[in-house]
C-alpha cells in the first residue's frame, strides 16, 4: 500500500496489500499454500485471495508470541507510545485507502468508512498517551510493619478476535492497549473482513512494531485456529468481539487455562422516547443509532419504545428521514445505505419483518428487498409491533426500526430490560429527573441521552448482562491488559 490523500480504486489499493500470514514480521505463506476468497457484498465480486491459516500456522503464531513477551514487557513505555502515536499518524494519512478497502469487503458507504478510520485511528492515539501513564501504589501495612510496593505488568500474550461490522476499530481497540500495556498478540480478524486488518498490520509494522509482538493469522477455520492459541497454555488472555454465542465459547475454552477474558459482545439496544422529548432531535438520535453502519452495530437501536402521546409523530418523521435514504454500492456517490454483509443476514432481516407483520405490525416504509446482485435491504419502519415479534428478542442487524408503544415510564423500563442483553440504551427525555432515573433504572453498561451516538475512545465502551465483561477505551481500557504485582517489604 502506498501514501495517498485521494481517493483511489479500491481493486488498486487491494492489490498493493500483503495477503500472507504475519509471523515475526514477515509475511508467509499459509500451510500448503492455501487461500480463502474475500468478496464485495455490493457485487459479488471477488476482491481477493487471502492466506488460510492452518492450525500448525497457529501453533508458530502463538509461540512467536510467547517468546516475545518477556523482552517486549521490559521495553520502555515511551517507546510503546511513539508505535503507536507513529502507527496514529499512518492511519490518518491513509485514511482514503482504508475507507476503500473496507467499503470493499464490507459494504459500508465511503463516509462512514471514513468516519470509523478517524474512530480507529483514535484509539491509537489515546493508548499512546496510556502508555506512559501505568501508575503503581506504595503505602504501608495497617500495623506499620511493612512497606506495600505495588506495581502494574503486562498480562502476557494476547488472543485477539474480532468481527466483521468494523474491521478497523475493533482492532485498534484491542491492539491499542496491548501494545500500550506490554502484552504481546495474535490475532484473528473476521474471515469476511480479513484485508483491512491486513492494511493495519501493514501500518503497525511500518511503525516499527518489534518482531513477534504482534502475529495475525486469517483463516477460513475459525474455531480450529483460534482453538489451538486457547488450549496452548501460553495465551494468558482472551479479548474477542462478536456475537454472545461464541464468546461464551470462547469462555468455556478460557476456565481451562483461567485465562482473564474481555468480551464485547451482541447487544438490543432500546431506544426510549419520553411524551416530553424533542421529536425531531429523537428523529436525529434514531437515524444515527439505528442507520449507522445499515444497523450491523452491536450498538443499533434495535427497540423504539415511543410514548403513546408522540408515537405517531416520531414514526411519521423518522419514516420520512428513512424513505429518503439512497440505497447502492457504498462506494458509489450519494449512497446512504450500502449492502448488508452477507445472503444469510439478509434472509434473517427479511424473516424478521415477516415475523412482525403476521404478529400485526404496520410496515409504515421499506419491508421487502430488491432484486438483482449484491444484499441490499431498505431502511424500513414498521409500526404497531408487538413486544412478543421475534426481532424484539433477537440482534436485527439491518436497517429495521421497529416502533413499540408504551404508556409510562415502569412499562417502558419493563420493556427495555425485558432482554438477555445489555450492551446501550438510548433516552430521549427533556427532564431531568426522569434522565436521571430512567438513566439508573436502565441495565446497560451506557446509556446514550438526547444522543443516538455513545462510542468514544476516551469512555469505557462495554455491556453487562450477557453483553460481555470488561471495557474498551477510556482510562479503564489499559487495565484489561494489565495485572497487578506487589512487593512486600519490611521496614
Ligand atoms: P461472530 O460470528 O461471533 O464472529 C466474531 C469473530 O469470531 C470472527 O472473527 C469469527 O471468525 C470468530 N469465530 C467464529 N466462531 C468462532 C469459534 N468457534 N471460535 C473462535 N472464533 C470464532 O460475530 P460476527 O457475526 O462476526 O459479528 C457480529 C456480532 O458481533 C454481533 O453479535 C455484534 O453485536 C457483535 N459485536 C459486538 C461489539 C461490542 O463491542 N460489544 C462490537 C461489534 C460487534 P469468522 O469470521 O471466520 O467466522
Amino acid at each position: 500500500m502506498t501514501l495517498t490523500t485521494t481517493a483511489r480504486d479500491a481493486q488498486t489499493v487491494i492489490a498493493g496489500l500483503r495477503t500472507g500470514l504475519y509471523l515475526k514480521n514477515e509475511w508467509i505463506d499459509a500451510e500448503g499454500g492455501k487461500t480463502f476468497t474475500v468478496e464485495n457484498p455490493a457485487t459479488g465480486e471477488v476482491l481477493a485471495h487471502v492466506a488460510d491459516g492452518s492450525p500448525a500456522d497457529a501453533d508458530r503464531a502463538i509461540a512467536a508470541a510467547g517468546a516475545a513477551q518477556s523482552d517486549w514487557a521490559k521495553t520502555p513505555p515511551r517507546q510503546r507510545s511513539e508505535i503507536l502515536r507513529r502507527a496514529y499518524d499512518l492511519i490518518i494519512e491513509r485514511t482514503d485507502d482504508l475507507a476503500a478497502i473496507m467499503t470493499a469487503e464490507m459494504g459500508k458507504p465511503l463516509a462512514e468508512a471514513r468516519g470509523e478510520v478517524a474512530y480507529a485511528a483514535e484509539f491509537f492515539r489515546w493508548f499512546s498517551e496510556e502508555a506512559v501513564r501505568i501508575s503503581g501504589d506504595y503505602t504501608t501495612t495497617g500495623d506499620g510493619k511493612n512497606r506495600i510496593l505495588v506495581t502494574r505488568v503486562p498480562v502476557g500474550p494476547c488472543v485477539l478476535v474480532t468481527p466483521w461490522n468494523f474491521p478497523l476499530a475493533m482492532g485498534t481497540r484491542k491492539i491499542g492497549p496491548a501494545v500500550a500495556a506490554g502484552c504481546t498478540m495474535v490475532f484473528k480478524p473476521a474471515a469476511q473482513t480479513p484485508l483491512t486488518s491486513l492494511a493495519l498490520v501493514q501500518i503497525l509494522h511500518e511503525a516499527g512494531l518489534p518482531k513477534g509482538v504482534l502475529n495475525v493469522v486469517t483463516t477460513s477455520k475459525a474455531s480450529s485456529v483460534v482453538g489451538v492459541w486457547m488450549k496452548s497454555g501460553i495465551a494468558r488472555k482472551v479479548s474477542f468481539t462478536g456475537s454472545t454465542e461464541v464468546g461464551k465459547i470462547l469462555l468455556t475454552q478460557a476456565a481451562e487455562n483461567v485465562m482473564r477474558s474481555s468480551m464485547e459482545l451482541g447487544g438490543n439496544a432500546p431506544f426510549i422516547v419520553c411524551a416530553d422529548a424533542d421529536i425531531d432531535r429523537a428523529v436525529d438520535g434514531a437515524m444515527m443509532a439505528k442507520l449507522r453502519n445499515m444497523g450491523e452495530a452491536c450498538t443499533a437501536a434495535n427497540r423504539f419504545l415511543v410514548h403513546r402521546s408522540v408515537a405517531a409523530e416520531f414514526t411519521e418523521k423518522l419514516s420520512a428521514r428513512m424513505s429518503a435514504l439512497q440505497v447502492g454500492d457504498g462506494a458509489a456517490p450519494g449512497t446512504d445505505i450500502g449492502p448488508l454483509i452477507d445472503a444469510a443476514g439478509l434472509d434473517k432481516v427479511q424473516d424478521f419483518v415477516d415475523d412482525a407483520v403476521r404478529r400485526g405490525a404496520k410496515i409504515v416504509v421499506g419491508g421487502s428487498r430488491p432484486e438483482g446482485p449484491g444484499y441490499f435491504y431498505p431502511p424500513t419502519v414498521l409500526a404497531d409491533v408487538s413486544p412478543d415479534s421475534t426481532l424484539m428478542g433477537a440482534e436485527i442487524f439491518g436497517p429495521v426500526a421497529p416502533v413499540v408503544v408504551f404508556d409510562d415510564d415502569d412499562e417502558a423500563i419493563a420493556l427495555a430490560n425485558d432482554t438477555e442483553w445489555g450492551l446501550v440504551g438510548y433516552l430521549f427525555t427533556q427532564d431531568i429527573d426522569r434522565a436521571l432515573r430512567l438513566g439508573d433504572e436502565l441495565e446497560v453498561g451506557m446509556v446514550g441521552l438526547n444522543t443516538g451516538l455513545v462510542s468514544n475512545p476516551a469512555a469505557p465502551f462495554g455491556g453487562v448482562k450477557q453483553s460481555g465483561l470488561g471495557r474498551e477505551g477510556g482510562k479503564v481500557g489499559i487495565d484489561e491488559f494489565l495485572e497487578y504485582k506487589y512487593l512486600a517489604i519490611p521496614r
